[in-house]
């Protein structure tokens, strides 16, 4: 098996079902973009036949598959020992990882074990004649900056949403990667609770759509509007700290600076500000709505359309034109 001189080795994560991530179609598109997409897969060896397949749909040239190493329970240092592997084999030209916290972790711990670089929280890459460079949105979006390496290939992280680009499906080749237990010190989960319950509504992580609400609601039966006009778009919820803070909402679905960064096509803010603090975690979203009663808000300083007026006057009758709008 040949692999390309221009390989992009992307660690291709799995959801909780066991299927590859949201996040795999533009770490995917991204690689595609500037190089050859090659996948790495860690997961137990029944589920090898099926993954290749469902990666290489989504664009992966070639699929390594590798069996976990050690204990089940280990975390992240598994998915080091088949990247160190991976990388070995491949040599590519930069490393992509999704910016999730398991893809931090294992990222962060492959880069120093590789002594290489890293550039973290990428919204896009693009090749130029030295190689990858990775783009980033900082400042609450304000500026633009590059990074590129002077040694080695980068490891990069990418922002979940952020790359459009998708590559077209491809045939299945896959090899099966010998992973040696590194024996690396790791953490172990003990037990778990889970602490969401089951939801129809996408997950606001890498999510196309994203309706958030803030402290304008006003109270948690008020929130309740912002899961309507969610549903009605087929979006997930998100929300501003004050609103978690309220207890209008559980802190999963906060955005910003310390909660959930998003590059949904379209975010709708609800009653939100639009301090600085939240812009950083969703400026970079295609096209944003927003609606609040006060003409002066920050929020519309960055909004592409910006309706003034009270969220329960102006969502109950765009739920009403969305619904009639449907066939
Ligand atoms: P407010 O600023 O109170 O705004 C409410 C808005 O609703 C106002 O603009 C008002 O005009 C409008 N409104 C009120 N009633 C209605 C109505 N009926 N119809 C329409 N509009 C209405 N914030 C985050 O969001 N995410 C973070 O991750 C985050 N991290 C932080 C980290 C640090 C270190 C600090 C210091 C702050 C952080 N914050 C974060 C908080 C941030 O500074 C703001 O306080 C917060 O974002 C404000 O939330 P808000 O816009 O919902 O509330």
């Amino acid at each position: 098996m040949e692999i390309a001189e221009d390989a992009i080795l992307v660690v291709v994560e799995l959801a909780p079902d066991g299927e590859p991530a949201a996040s795999a179609a533009g770490l995917l598109g991204a690689a595609d973009a500037v190089g050859t997409p090659v996948a790495l897969v860690v997961a137990p060896a029944e589920r090898h036949g099926a993954l290749a397949a469902a990666v290489a749909a989504l664009g992966a040239e070639t699929v390594l598959l590798a069996a976990p190493t050690g204990d089940p329970a280990l975390l992240t240092v598994p998915t080091v020992d088949a990247l160190a592997a991976a990388y070995a084999l491949v040599q590519p030209d930069a490393v992509l990882v999704s910016n999730s916290v398991e893809g931090r972790d294992a990222a962060g711990r492959f880069t120093a074990r590789a002594g290489l670089a890293i550039a973290v929280d990428a919204v896009g890459v693009s090749r130029d004649e030295l190689g990858i460079v990775a783009h980033h949105s900082v400042y609450g979006g304000a500026y633009t900056v590059d990074s590129a390496v002077t040694f080695g290939a980068p490891v990069i992280t990418l922002r979940q949403g952020a790359v459009e680009h998708r590559a077209q499906p491809r045939p299945v080749t896959s090899r099966v990667l010998d992973v040696e237990s590194s024996g690396a010190p790791a953490a172990v989960v003990e037990s778990f609770e889970a602490t969401s319950g089951a939801t129809s509504r996408p997950d606001l992580r890498g999510a196309a759509r994203v309706v958030a609400g803030g402290r304008g609601l006003g109270s948690e039966e008020g929130f309740a509007l912002v899961g309507r006009l969610a549903d009605a778009l087929g979006a997930a919820v998100g929300a501003s700290r004050a609103a978690v803070d309220a207890g209008y909402v559980p802190a999963a679905h906060q955005v910003g600076q310390t909660g959930v960064s998003v590059s949904p096509q379209l975010y709708v803010a609800l009653g939100i500000s639009g301090a600085v603090q939240h812009r950083v975690g969703m400026q970079t979203a295609k096209t944003i709505v927003a609606i609040n009663k006060d003409a002066a808000a920050p929020i519309f300083e960055i909004a592409d359309f910006g309706v003034v007026g009270d969220v329960f006057t102006v969502v109950p009758q765009l739920i009403a034109a969305l619904e009639a709008r449907r066939p």
